[in-house]
């Protein structure tokens, strides 16, 4: 038969003569289609040409793909097969298949280990297909080692459905087709074929079988518009498709009737760059929610992994918390999730225990963890209670038996939560039913499995499975290559038609010889076949609409492009499109009026009566940044901890502290210390580190496992014996304040609260590490420090380390300030006094380059104190205008860029700040 020599009609002709008859159980004129999408067209346009005709009412047409129609004849005969005894396999479905192609690559393992079975099961599936669409007998020639293992396995995974009585859906294919060359199905008289361009062997051999049995074939003729093409060509591949969607956009305003079509050739690789940029120019409302939920007025033909879409994905996240556990990010994630939960505020309830498992630094979350960190609210520990019930002792089990277990675990959960479901998630639901439905299908495949292999099975099915939500019908389609064959519209733009992209590169396939897959003219089997095979396609996106756009992009980031060679008589007279790449919404709101400037840099000023909490930290930030203070300090912004293994610089910071007050709180005074041989001292240190780390172990275990502690331990010793030695040397003290607290206060409570003071008309909790009386009375004021050095605020207008400043002027007699650094490397003080010899490394503040100048000890504390009203004036005022201090060095430790905006406003881009010096 020679397929082009087929009897042809229009599309009209094949309107009337299916509105005339054919229909019902067995309808004598059926049209089969190239592809589901072109049957789904036709019924379109068939549904239109019977209103046109004044019908409100009319039987369906039979107009179904090649692989429906045979279905369909095998579901007719069945019924008297069944009857008449004899066996009907059942066949695989493309998940059973796919897991049997893995099975069977997973069996050779221990014959040549493969880096990615999946992917390997993966192409002989795909391998498998190809050999049965052109007809191609196994085993095939091995002409490569490659080819012999696929032989190997095919022939692995025909026993294997033999053992397993069951069918493989390409095979049960070829034995329909060749029961309708015996005759052995009904087939009507009359068939009409739709978008076969270039038919494949196998659908050459049905319609073959089915000439011989007496059908009547004709070919519909495809769309065969006399176009006016125009070619464009835009800066770059981004603006390309905005040209494109802006084209629709206009085209759709200006007839909202016409059928428009944008053809994306590599259409999968681009879909969220196309998503991005369509929902932008056509749907602008849709783009700005978050999850995007909504019906779109144009239709996309791919749709997404059932795995990411958020309903699903927060499924899967729930079963793997309760098979293995999250690692502390996917738990986050599921925390704050909307998808589950008794009530629809309830993600914001458990923001908080994600909160705290960051605080605690767990690395790995699972649900009696969960139930821990819930003791406060009694519906949740119920519902983590009930969980953990059931799923305490796996064991295996059929995968039927997961796959309701896993719809028990996800209902107890919550799942898919309190609120009401739009369509697209009410199709999500289903489609993930279906999917466990499939799960439940592998029994006979791999038996019994445990729980974890049935969550990697069904999260491998929900990443097969593209989810595409029903939407009422759209005029506007966005499509693949293939997709268009058949379609028509009133107006299409292919973009993406340059040089390097169309036609497609050849690449053969690994597993097919590659001279047999010349031989049979597989697309991409060489270049030469794929330039022929695009040159095809290319013919037929001239004729199917009558105004069609060719367009490519100039440049590929700094290559240049030319326009493919299979548009070269279009290119020669394409015009330059200018594109506006700013989303219409920015633009309808940039037009909405004047520029309106309204000045922020003042929050409603502080109660006077009631403590501003942050201490020091309040004038250290307000000297950084104004807005960094007041959203730290008054509206309590505070960056989430992000968990990591051991203890942070803080953590080291804090068990310092701790430790150096037990131990004085101990000793006294620098007597008592003299009097101490050294193992007794020794003794102390060592009691007083472990005090400190087991409150820490206490606080947040994850952060100071077995290992760590030991090692923390060891070094905090060595520190604090350094330091204890510097201690010993000094002049004579006593040591009169600790953290707040007298020094002879027996027991203190592990966080005092200060009291209050009062500073410049600002109520403060000030709390400094140490106080010493020294020999002749006065005092000496102590800052622990254990992280990087940075400058002394000895003489900087702005101190952003003000506590030493603001202890000399709250406290009476201070006559030294100092820093106790105490970090590896540098142990020592640093500091500033009245007079000489407080210890080594305070200088006299005469002697210091940025001090000198004050003339007197008086005169520097009364410098100081006008500083520092400064700052509190403006807090008083309320002033929080971001403005750091030094930009890019004072943001570098902040995380309020998101807030602030700097990096916008300083075209700081992320990351550069991070690096400033
Ligand atoms: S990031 Fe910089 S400008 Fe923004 S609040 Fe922090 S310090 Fe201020």
């Amino acid at each position: 038969m020679m397929f082009d020599d087929l009897p042809t009609l229009d599309r009209d002709a094949l309107f009337s003569q299916l509105a005339s008859g054919g229909s019902g159980v067995m309808p004598q004129l059926v049209v089969l289609c190239a592809s589901a999408r072109l049957a789904q067209h036709l019924h379109e346009r068939y549904a239109a040409w019977q209103a046109q005709h004044g019908c409100t009412v009319w039987p369906t047409p039979d107009v179904l793909t090649p692989e429906a129609f045979l279905r369909r004849l095998a579901e007719r005969v069945r019924p008297c097969r069944v009857l008449a005894g004899q066996v009907l396999l059942p066949v695989l479905s493309a998940a059973e298949s796919e897991l049997l192609w893995q099975r069977v690559v997973a069996e050779t393992r221990h014959e040549a280990p493969l880096l990615r079975e999946a992917e390997a099961a993966r192409l002989a599936a795909e391998a498998w297909q190809l050999c049965h669409d052109y007809r191609l007998p196994l085993p095939l020639p091995a002409s490569s080692p490659d080819v012999e293992r696929f032989n190997a396995w095919s022939g692995a995974y025909r026993q294997h459905c033999v053992r397993l009585q069951r069918i493989d859906a390409a095979e049960e294919r070829a034995q329909l087709i060749e029961q309708v060359e015996r005759g052995e199905l009904p087939v009507p008289a009359d068939i009409v074929l739709a978008g076969f361009d270039d038919p494949l062997p196998w659908l050459y051999r049905l319609f073959e079988a089915l000439r011989a049995a007496g059908v009547h074939l004709r070919r519909l003729n495809p769309p065969a518009h006399a176009a006016q093409i125009q070619a464009v060509v835009a800066p770059t591949a981004d603006q390309e498709l905005r040209a494109a969607a802006q084209w629709v956009a206009e085209r759709a305003r200006t007839d909202p009737q016409a059928r428009l079509g944008v053809i994306v050739p590599d259409l999968d690789a681009r879909r969220a760059d196309v998503l991005r940029i369509f929902d932008e120019t056509l749907c602008p409302a849709l783009a700005a929610l978050p999850a995007r939920h909504g019906e779109r007025p144009y239709n996309l033909t791919l749709g997404a992994q059932l795995a990411d879409i958020g309903l699903v994905h927060t499924a899967l996240a729930l079963l793997r918390l309760c098979v293995e556990g999250l690692d502390w990010a996917q738990a986050s994630m599921l925390l704050c999730a909307p998808y589950w939960g008794a009530s629809e505020d309830e993600h914001l309830r458990r923001a908080d225990i994600d909160r705290r498992l960051r605080e605690q630094g767990h690395l790995h979350v699972d649900l009696p963890l969960l139930q821990q960190l819930t003791l406060h609210d009694e519906a949740l520990q119920a519902r983590w209670q009930q969980l953990c019930a059931r799923c305490r002792a796996h064991g295996k089990a059929d995968p039927g038996d997961w796959a309701e277990r896993f719809s028990v675990w996800l209902e107890v959960a919550g799942w898919p939560g309190a609120r009401p479901l739009d369509s697209a998630e009410y199709q999500a639901v289903q489609a993930w039913r279906e999917l466990l439905r499939t799960l439940g299908t592998f029994g006979g495949i791999v038996g019994a499995i445990s729980a974890s292999e049935a969550y990697v099975q069904l999260e491998h099915l929900a990443r097969q499975r593209v989810f595409q939500p029903q939407t009422p019908p759209v005029n506007i389609h966005v499509l693949g290559a293939l997709e268009a064959r058949g379609l028509d519209f009133d107006a299409l733009w292919v973009v993406g038609l340059d040089d390097e992209r169309w036609p497609a590169q050849g690449r053969p396939h690994p597993f097919i010889p590659f001279e047999l897959q010349r031989r049979v003219r597989m697309p991409r089997a060489s270049a030469a076949v794929a330039l022929h095979w695009a040159e095809r396609v290319t013919q037929g996106w001239r004729c199917c609409a009558r105004e069609v756009v060719f367009s490519w992009p100039a440049m590929d980031e700094d290559r240049a492009l030319a326009p493919s060679p299979l548009i070269h008589a279009e290119a020669a007279q394409a015009t330059a499109r200018s594109v506006d790449i700013f989303a219409p919404a920015w633009r309808a709101a940039a037009r909405c009026g004047r520029e309106v400037h309204l000045p922020d840099a003042y929050a409603p000023p502080p109660d006077k009566a009631r403590v501003i909490p942050g201490g020091t930290r309040l004038l250290g930030d307000q000297a950084r940044c104004p807005f960094r203070a007041f959203a730290t300090h008054r509206l309590g912004v505070r960056a989430l901890e992000e968990p990591g293994y051991g203890p942070k610089p803080i953590d080291r910071g804090v068990v310092v502290h701790r430790a150096l007050e037990t131990l004085w709180r101990d000793l006294r005074d620098q007597a008592t210390l003299l009097a101490l041989v050294p193992s007794e001292l020794d003794a102390r240190i060592g009691a007083a580190v472990d005090e400190a780390l087991e409150h820490l172990a206490r606080q947040a275990p994850q952060r100071l496992p077995p290992m760590l502690h030991r090692l923390e331990a060891e070094r905090l010793r060595a520190l604090l014996k350094q330091w204890m030695k510097i201690e010993r040397e000094r002049p004579m003290f006593t040591v009169e304040q600790l953290e707040g607290a007298a020094a002879e206060t027996p027991s203190p409570d592990p966080d005092p609260d200060p009291p209050s003071v009062s500073f410049a008309g600002l109520r403060l909790r000030i709390r400094p590490d140490r106080i010493d009386r020294l020999k002749d009375g006065s005092r000496l004021v102590i800052d622990y420090k254990t992280g990087a050095r940075r400058p002394p605020p000895w003489h900087d207008g702005r101190p952003e380390e003000p506590q030493l400043l603001l202890y000399a002027l709250l406290e009476s007699g201070v006559t030294a300030l100092a820093y106790a650094r105490i970090a590896a490397g540098a142990v020592e003080f640093e500091g500033l006094a009245a007079d000489h010899g407080i210890a080594p490394g305070i200088s006299r503040y005469s002697d210091c380059r940025d001090t000198r100048d004050a003339g007197s000890w008086d005169a520097l504390l009364g410098r100081w104190r006008g500083e520092l009203e400064n700052l509190a004036d403006e807090i008083r005022r309320g002033h929080a205008s971001v403005t750091p201090k030094h930009p890019r060095q004072s943001c570098r430790d902040c995380h309020l860029h998101a807030a602030c905006r700097i990096r916008e406003r300083f075209g700081i881009a992320v990351g550069e700040d991070e690096d400033a010096p």
